[in-house]
C-alpha cells in the first residue's frame, strides 16, 4: 500500500434522535475522546478518519456527517444524504422511544438516500447498562435481540456500541465499510 494515501473516500451520515450519542460517536471515531457534557449548541458536523480493511488491503477515508442538532428541522434531507455510501442509524439502548423513532429516521433515509446505501443500526450507550456496579447505571429498555431482529427485518447491519467506552465504535464503521466495498466489487 506504499505511496497510497487512500483507495476510497466514502461519505457516511449519522442519524437518529437527539441525544442518542451521534456527535459522541463521531468524536470517539475521529478523536478517541468522550465528552460527558458536550455543548449541544456546538454540534459536531463533520469528521474524517482513515480506516484500514486488512483483508482487502485497502485504506478508506471516511467522511462523516452528523445532523448536529438539526434533528427537529427535518429539512436537511436531500443535500445531506447526497452521495452518502453509508449511514449509522443510532438509538440509545436505554430509551425505547429512541428505538421506536428509528423507524421514522429509516423512512427518511429510504426516501432521500441512494437505494444502495449501507445502513447499520447502532444501539448506543451499552456502558450504562453493563453490570459493573458503577454509579449512573440506567436500565436497558431495548434488548439486544430486539434490535437485532428489527435490523434483520429491514436489511440493516447491526451492532451495539458505547461512545463512552469506545466499544464497537470503529467496528461499526468497519463493518459498514466492508459491506460497501463488497457492493463496489459487485458493481453496485
Ligand atoms: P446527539 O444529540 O445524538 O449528537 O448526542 P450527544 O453525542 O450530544 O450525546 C448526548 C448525551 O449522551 C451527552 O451527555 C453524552 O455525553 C451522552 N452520551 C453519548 N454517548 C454515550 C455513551 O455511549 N454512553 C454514555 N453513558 N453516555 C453517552
Amino acid at each position: 500500500m506504499a505511496g497510497v494515501a487512500w483507495h476510497y473516500v466514502l461519505k457516511f451520515i449519522i442519524t437518529g434522535d437527539a441525544a442518542v450519542g451521534k456527535s459522541s460517536l463521531l468524536i470517539r471515531l475521529t478523536d478517541q475522546r468522550f465528552l460527558n457534557n458536550p455543548d449541544p449548541t456546538l454540534g459536531v458536523e463533520f469528521g474524517s478518519k482513515l480506516i484500514t480493511i486488512p483483508e482487502e488491503n485497502k485504506v478508506v477515508k471516511l467522511q462523516c456527517w452528523d445532523t448536529a442538532g438539526t434533528e427537529s428541522f427535518r429539512s436537511i434531507t436531500r443535500s445531506y444524504y447526497r452521495g452518502a455510501a453509508g449511514c449509522l442509524l443510532v438509538y440509545d439502548v436505554t430509551s425505547r422511544q429512541s428505538f421506536l423513532n428509528a423507524r421514522t429516521w429509516l423512512a427518511d433515509v429510504r426516501e432521500h438516500a441512494d437505494p444502495h446505501l449501507t445502513c447499520i443500526l447502532v444501539g448506543n450507550k451499552i456502558d450504562l447498562c453493563s453490570d459493573d456496579g458503577q454509579p449512573g447505571r440506567r436500565p436497558r429498555e431495548v434488548p439486544t435481540e430486539e434490535g437485532e431482529r428489527w435490523a434483520k427485518e429491514e436489511g440493516l447491519l447491526f451492532v451495539e456500541a458505547s461512545a463512552k467506552s469506545g466499544e464497537n465504535v470503529e467496528a461499526a464503521f468497519v463493518q459498514a465499510t466492508r459491506d460497501i466495498l463488497n457492493k463496489i466489487k459487485r458493481g453496485m
